[in-house]
């Protein structure tokens, strides 16, 4: 078997981690790759905190096609998968198996595959976090095999039209009608499924506008969605809604369900607990309250960013492939 890592050293590609699945310790930042790719060469420099991606969502599909699924058991039906995308939950049991995201469609043999090594019940339910394509690209093809797929409302509104991630300068078209879900909800949503009570929970203007964490009371376990980039700079999606406050008010309310034994899975970045939690949330609350001082005595975005208020976390928050310490910067300014 390829490992992720091995794969991505192998192919030179290790720049197109945007979300945090890189972060393994690669070089190639995506700024170098982009000086590299006439097509993504700029005529201008982009604006401040931009890390131009263009051709990001071909990249992720390529590396999904290849790259198999690593399963970790985290109970008795609930487990763990880490492919290209965002990290998924798999719970199982006699009413068939229920997914939290989808990940990359050209993963999804490889993801229905690590499905079936689990139980002999079918695919039943699939719960997205938010409408990022690396959470929902695999909705359609999971569907056709057999998923009631259920999301918060601007979930299905975002997939149902073209939308543009500033951050990475990415376009991203409509998804087809298979992908959009079935059922939406606006704040809560509760399921009754495998003997266990999964209360879904919107994050207003948080990662996205879309966001919803899942906590799964008897299982113990919550799958933060994007809320959480477990030891790396998160992205906000400033263009869809994000915000550095409902991210923090986000995180709140996971650390709220969580105790001591609960397993924390977040969108992106390895398994975690709470105490990884809060220390996250501590680095969020840091450079929100440096940046909002910044902006409150009248500096430029560039001036925030000039004014490196992240310098003593880089060295344990920036990951090679991930948000760098400039545009979280900028996200964090353009938010408050
Ligand atoms: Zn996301």
């Amino acid at each position: 078997m390829v490992s992720r890592r091995d794969f991505l050293v192998r192919s030179g590609m290790a720049g197109a981690a945007w979300l945090g699945h890189t972060a393994m310790g690669q070089a190639a930042p995506s700024t170098q790759q982009a000086a590299t790719s006439p097509q993504a060469a700029p005529a201008t420099p982009p604006p401040p905190g931009v890390q131009p991606e263009p051709d990001l969502l071909q990249k992720l599909e390529t590396y999904a096609s290849t790259e198999t699924i690593r399963t970790t058991k985290l109970r008795d039906t609930l487990f763990l998968l880490e492919g290209v995308g965002g990290n998924i939950v798999c719970q199982i049991g006699p009413d068939g198996k229920l997914l939290i995201d989808a990940q990359m469609a050209a993963g999804t043999q490889h993801l229905l595959d690590a499905l079936g090594k689990l139980d002999a019940q079918p695919l039943k339910l699939l719960v997205n976090t938010h409408w990022h394509p690396d959470h929902t690209d695999g909705n359609a093809a999971l569907h056709l095999a057999g998923a009631f797929i259920i999301a918060q409302i601007n979930t299905r509104v975002r997939l149902q039209s073209p939308q543009y991630m500033a951050a990475y300068e990415l376009h991203v078209p409509a998804a087809p009608d298979a992908a959009l879900p079935q059922e939406t909800f606006d704040e809560t949503s509760t399921l009754w499924v495998n003997n266990d009570q999964e209360d879904l929970i919107h994050a207003p203007y948080a990662h996205t506008d879309s966001d919803i964490f899942v906590h799964f009371h008897n299982g113990n376990v919550i799958h933060t969605g994007d809320l959480w980039f477990n030891g790396m700079y998160p992205l906000i999606d400033t263009s869809t809604g994000g915000t550095i406050n409902g991210m923090i008010k986000g995180v709140d309310a996971v650390l709220a369900l969580a105790d001591e034994q609960t397993k924390v899975v977040p969108g992106h970045g390895p398994l975690g607990d709470k105490a990884a939690l809060q220390n996250y949330r501590t680095m969020l609350v840091t450079v929100a309250d440096r940046v909002e001082k910044l902006k409150a005595q009248g500096d430029t975005v560039e001036q925030a960013i000039a004014a490196k208020p992240t310098a003593d976390l880089d060295a344990a928050w920036t990951k090679p492939g991930a948000i760098q310490p400039n545009t979280f910067v900028a996200l964090v300014y353009e938010s408050l």
